[in-house]
């Protein structure tokens, strides 16, 4: 059994993680000041004797003995991030000093839950790790980028001058159930509007394309990333390369759901990337030939079903 410490557990990947990793023998930290998630996400889990919730920011420090740090504490959609910027970077930035910090102290072994937005609005596709990115530094999404973009290079400083076993995953678009139903972000923004008959919100012409990944598939991607030879430091691509322009979303969602939704164009975000999709093939080399096995389809029907239950 170990002792393992979830930063942002309670969010809505966050919390997928602290169900697998309980149910797995182990002892939860869940720690979170409930920005975007909420304790509804892991109150089925508060009778377990091994599981243990902590109200904390992780932009203060905190101490705790564990053998291992995932590090997720961060809002993850645009409409949250940019709603205090200078918080956002305080998490993304302090949290990172105040986990790595700690991991030094009591030599755990700590993984960053990174994302594909350090590359931005990407100019090579698909993208691989030893890309650089195209990040606008000033930009509304700034706060979140350059936040993570920071937090990268402190595990990497850490790992190099203090010898920090340290993780590195680059997170490419997730989805799943217990994303918020308010969250903003595009797949529970459509799937809700599609069962409420409400219009779907487009933003731009809908060409723009992500890879959209379901979460069970990320959360075997963390473990084996987090049980992987400590040589194995990352960045390392998690995501599904199954790439959709966001037209193609909709279309599905309204399929799946049997929505009679009108489509509706609002206009596009500013530094919204037009492209991405993840190359995988690090990922796979290095985690036992990891790969996602939920396609889009089946990864849709089962977060359906999750907002039938909850909306
Ligand atoms: P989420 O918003 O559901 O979860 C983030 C959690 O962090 C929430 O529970 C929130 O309350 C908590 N939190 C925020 N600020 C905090 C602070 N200062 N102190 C303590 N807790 C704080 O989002 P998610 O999709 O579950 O994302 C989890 C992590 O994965 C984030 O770090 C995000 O950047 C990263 N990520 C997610 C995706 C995705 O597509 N879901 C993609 C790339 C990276
Ligand atoms: N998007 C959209 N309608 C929405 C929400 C998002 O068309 O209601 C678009 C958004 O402009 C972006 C894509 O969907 O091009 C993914 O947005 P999301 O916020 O989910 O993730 P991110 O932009 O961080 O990849």
């Amino acid at each position: 059994m170990k002792k393992i410490l979830i930063t942002g557990g309670a969010g809505f990947i966050g919390s997928h993680l602290c169900e697998r990793l309980l149910n797995e023998g182990n002892e939860v930290i869940c720690l979170d000041n409930y920005f975007t998630g909420a304790k509804s996400n892991i109150v089925h889990l508060l009778d377990n004797p091994y599981f243990e919730l902590v109200r904390h920011d992780v932009t203060m420090p905190y101490f705790v003995e564990v053998d291992e740090i995932y590090n997720l504490a961060c809002p993850a959609s645009p409409i949250h991030y940019q709603y205090n910027p200078i918080k956002t970077i305080k998490t993304s930035v302090m949290g990172a000093i105040n986990m790595l910090g700690l991991a030094k102290r009591i030599k755990a072994k700590i993984l960053q839950a990174s994302t594909s937005e350090v590359y931005g609005d990407p100019l090579i596709h698909p993208q691989t790790e030893d890309y650089w990115g195209n990040v606008n530094p000033i930009g509304s999404r700034s706060c979140y980028d350059e936040g993570k973009r920071c937090a990268e290079s402190l595990f990497m400083n850490y790992h190099q001058k203090n010898e920090v076993k340290i993780k590195i995953a680059r997170i490419f678009n997730t989805y799943g159930p217990r994303m918020n139903a308010n969250d903003g972000r595009v797949v529970s923004n459509f799937i809700v509007q599609a069962l409420k008959g409400e219009d779907i919100t487009i933003y731009g012409d809908g060409t723009q394309t992500r890879s959209f990944q379901y979460v069970d598939d990320l959360i075997e991607g963390f473990i084996r990333l987090m049980n992987s030879d400590d040589s194995v430091i990352g960045p390392v691509n998690i995501g599904n390369p199954g790439e959709f322009t966001m037209l193609e979303l909709a279309e599905n969602v309204l399929k799946l759901t049997n929505s009679k939704s009108k489509l509706t164009f609002l206009p596009l975000p500013e530094d919204d990337p037009l492209q991405r999709q993840p190359d995988i093939r690090l990922a796979k080399k290095l985690l036992n030939n990891w790969e996602p096995n939920t396609n889009l389809n089946e990864g849709l029907k089962r977060t359906i079903n999750y907002f039938k239950e909850t909306i």
